[in-house]
């Protein structure tokens, strides 16, 4: 059932069960705000429908493998995906707002050097399913009830993996984030954060309406190729041309947030504030308005194993001055939940890599006495 969004439930109720479009909201309404999943107790059914679905469909939400709460008030899940895959999922809570941090895929293929999920290599896609279960995690786990009590009010795909490389999913996952029948953010409370997939974002731009977030780490090609290897394939100009389409596709759209790891010695220099505040510059003259860009800087977020150290607060200051200096929005982000590896870049969740499970499935195949023609 959390496979579909609105649109693919109403069908599926007309289609395959031969019932009311209203149906479908129903059922939303029993799985999203009140965070029921068995059929038998949405009592509004009417009993042969609540049989016929009981019969023909479920509800699987993830498994909650554990549950830790930060000392600043950020709350991490570890959700179990299918009985060896698990990610992670952060929730933020800020003055104003809570914002949960999703995942969209079990590890991440782009290898970015700076970043932990990359260590693990990649696994698979999360599915719609998976995608939007999160949010339903989370919002049970706050006793959200839309339009009420708002403490779930923003949604970042910016956990682990890279999410236009599972387009359809995490599409379809936010579209249900921002239905009233689901958790009813607005279009700009739902954030998606990409490394850069350049077609993918022009895609992005006539099938969604969410806002966008750009992964840049550096402004110039030699830098960022090392950092964000994907870069090699689409380079910092292509990059920023499709972040003029974007805006530019949808007269409701007024901003792109840049994001910027601050890695010491590496990427926080004096001199890469000027080549970041004249990349900036030229894309809000294009696109005629100083807010056009927002950049967030990220202090780096150490993990075990990296080579990365974070930028002390004084260069942080120093290197936004610069962009302020030269009239470019510019906030830093506060680091959140590091004391349970929950912020940017320290998300590895659990991943069976092959050879782990390789060895399970043989030596599941001897418990059950089976031959093993591999071992
Ligand atoms: N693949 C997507 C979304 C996941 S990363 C993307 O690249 O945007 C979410 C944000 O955290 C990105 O801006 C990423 O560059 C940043 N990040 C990754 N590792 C980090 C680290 N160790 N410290 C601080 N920020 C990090």
């Amino acid at each position: 059932m959390l496979e579909l969004d609105r649109a693919g439930l109403e069908r599926w109720f007309a289609d395959t069960l031969g019932e009311q479009r209203f149906r479908a909201h129903q059922v939303m309404k029993w799985i999203h705000h009140r965070h029921v999943t068995d059929f038998g107790q949405m009592t509004d059914l009417g009993k042969a429908l609540r049989a016929k679905l009981e019969q023909r469909a479920e509800v699987r939400v993830p498994d909650v493998q554990f549950d830790k709460p930060s000392a600043d008030g950020t709350h991490k899940w570890l959700l179990g995906m299918d009985g060896r895959n698990a990610i992670e999922t952060v929730y933020i809570p800020d003055k104003t707002r809570g914002t949960l941090c999703v995942s969209s895929q079990v590890g991440c293929a782009l290898n970015c050097q700076f970043c932990s999920t990359a260590t693990q290599g990649f696994n698979r896609n999360l599915s719609t399913a998976e995608i939007i279960g999160q949010v339903w995690v989370a919002a049970r786990h706050l006793g959200n009830v839309p339009h009420q009590q708002r403490r779930l009010t923003n949604v970042v795909m910016m956990g682990m993996g890279e999410p236009l490389a599972n387009f359809d999913n995490v599409v379809r996952a936010m579209s249900v984030m921002r239905d009233d029948l689901g958790y009813g953010l607005a279009n700009k409370r739902v954030t998606l954060s990409t490394a850069g997939m350049v077609p993918m974002i022009d895609r992005l731009s006539v099938e969604s309406d969410v806002s966008l977030a750009v992964s840049l780490h550096a402004a110039n090609d030699e830098l960022r190729s090392e950092l964000v290897p994907l870069n090699k394939k689409y380079p910092v100009a292509e990059l920023m041309d499709a972040c003029v389409r974007y805006l530019q596709a949808n007269s409701r759209r007024d901003s792109i947030t840049f994001e910027y790891t601050l890695m010491h010695g590496v990427n926080d220099r004096p001199e890469h504030a000027r080549q970041l505040a004249r990349l900036m510059r030229q894309f809000c003259n294009t696109m005629q308005s100083r807010e056009a860009a927002k950049v967030n800087l990220i202090p780096f977020n150490p993990f075990p194993g990296t080579r990365f150290e974070r930028t002390p607060e004084e260069d942080v200051r120093a290197f936004q001055k610069i962009l302020i200096d030269a009239n470019v929005l510019t906030l830093v982000r506060r680091t959140r939940g590091d004391d349970i590896d929950a912020a940017c870049g320290q998300l590895k969740g659990q991943v069976m890599d092959r050879t782990r499970r390789q060895a399970e499935f043989r030596r599941r195949l001897q418990e059950q006495g089976g031959v093993d023609h591999a071992a």
